[in-house]
């Protein structure tokens, strides 16, 4: 049963009673049927966009897409969108139809529509409306394309993205005729803007089905990212690991907390890994020396590439650079780890380490998970004591030194850095007398 939530009954009621027909489309239809709660409610209708815009002309209403039909009209704070029944023009760059034109039946609407799953509609008079089969696939767990895939994926290639998105979110199967064409058309994502990409891809990512998608479409990753192709199958011949390079990344991603920054670090830790390989023919084994500071820099560029934000490229760049270091074992080193990448990034360091560890072999896994539950108690320790990661954190800052006559200039800079590395050392208090006293010692020992 689909209960409308009270905002968009408001918009559903007032455009009925107006005499023009409303339901509650796509994914909240979905999200009902499955036992989720709707994410947003989204209403399609055959008034015009001028005719909703005058029947509601007392609320709050943006013009989001006029032209396209979509109007948001905000109830209680909240928004809805409420878009004419259209279907869409020829699609000539695979994304962008040309033109849409309003329709008068729900159906013509339903069917323009990416997915069975999501080309739903309902009102309380007329029920559930699903023409092509969508609460059987969701029975069945399936992703299937509404019409001919090829075609469907020809108009718009961001569908191919949108597909593993929903079967990661899901856990669904994709059906097979969509797989393939997931499959034969993936070359039209090269028509399909970086940011929309990178916004499915961490859409992906963050899945709980992730694995098998990975798993199963490593070409479509590779199409997005041809960095990774060198991945796939590449054999690590070495007693760390029980995968290939690809497989392991797949199951490293699938180990980590559903959280898209971590698992783009996990998704391109190990990227370079092809690229640094060397054989040892005494030991019989495979090494990647220095591929966690040249995935780092791959890393790098596809994110500029995908036009990630700074902080999400700032985060995977240090994580991947950082994944393979080993822990530090005292205070001292875990305070100065925190002072050189920050607090959020070591805490992610552990997710990425741990789902990094889970996904290879039994080797030597109880000495790593060790030196893990360490690290852990040095981080819980180091943060229960007073805090100073950074000369921030110091009790007293470049003015207080210029005022007892510190030279303005990098002199301050190197006065603070030292007073720094003593007090994460624990030779020194971070406080303000025991501060001064030192930096006045330093000072006289320079002249
Ligand atoms: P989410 O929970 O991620 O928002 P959603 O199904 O609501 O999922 P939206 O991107 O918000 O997805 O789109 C709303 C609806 O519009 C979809 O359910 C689908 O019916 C339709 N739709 C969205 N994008 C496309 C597309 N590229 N091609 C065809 N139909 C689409
Ligand atoms: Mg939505």
């Amino acid at each position: 049963m689909i209960q409308i939530s009270p905002h968009a009954r408001t918009v559903t009621d007032r455009l009925t009673a107006l005499g023009y027909e409303a339901y509650v489309v796509g994914g909240c239809v979905r999200d009902s049927l499955m036992g989720r709660e709707p994410k947003d409610w989204d209403v399609c209708t055959d008034a015009t966009p001028q005719q909703v815009l005058a029947a509601f002309k007392r609320f709050h209403v943006i013009k989001t897409g006029l032209q396209h039909g979509t109007v948001t009209v905000m109830v209680s704070h909240l928004p809805v969108e409420v878009t004419t029944y259209r279907i869409d023009g020829d699609y000539q760059d695979n994304r962008h139809p040309e033109s849409v034109a309003f329709v008068s039946r729900l159906e013509d609407d339903l069917a323009r529509r990416d997915f069975t799953i999501n080309a739903m509609a309902y009102n309380p008079e007329r029920g559930l409306v699903d023409a092509f089969g969508g609460q059987q696939d969701l029975a069945d767990r399936l992703i299937r394309c509404v019409g001919e895939p090829e075609a469907r994926f020809r108009e718009d290639g961001l569908r191919i993205l949108r597909a593993l998105r929903f079967a990661s979110r899901f856990r669904f199967d994709i059906e097979r005729s969509t797989s393939e064409a997931i499959r034969s058309c993936r070359h039209l994502l090269a028509n399909i803007s970086a940011e929309r990409i990178f916004t499915e891809l961490k859409g992906i990512l963050a899945g709980e089905g992730v694995l098998n998608m990975l798993l199963a479409y490593p070409e479509v990753f590779c199409t997005i990212i041809p960095e990774l192709s060198p991945s796939v199958g590449f054999a690590q011949n070495n007693p760390h690991h029980c995968y290939d390079v690809w497989t392991h990344t797949a199951h490293a991603v699938q180990a980590a907390p559903r959280d898209a920054t971590i698992r783009l670090a996990l998704l391109l830790h190990d990227i370079a890994k092809p690229g640094c390989y060397s054989y040892d023919p005494v030991k019989h084994k495979g090494h990647f020396y220095g591929h966690p500071e040249v995935g780092a820099g791959m890393a790098g560029r596809i994110l500029r590439r995908l036009k990630s934000d700074n902080e999400t490229h700032h985060t995977v760049c240090t994580l991947v650079r950082e994944h393979d270091s080993a822990w530090p074992t005292t205070p001292a080193g875990m305070r100065r780890l925190i002072g050189r990448l920050g607090l959020d990034i070591v805490q992610m360091l552990f997710s990425v380490k741990s789902a990094d560890q889970a996904a290879q072999s039994g080797h030597e896994r109880e000495q790593k998970k060790a030196a893990m539950r360490n690290a852990a108690l040095l981080l819980d320790e180091v943060l229960s004591a007073p805090k100073a990661f950074s000369v921030k954190d110091l009790a007293i800052n470049g003015n207080d030194l210029m005022s007892m006559g510190v030279p303005a200039g990098p002199s301050i800079g190197r006065m603070l850095t030292a007073l720094l590395a003593e007090v994460q050392d624990d030779v020194l208090e971070n406080a303000p007398h025991a501060l001064f006293a030192r930096a006045a010692d330093l000072m006289h020992r320079k002249d």
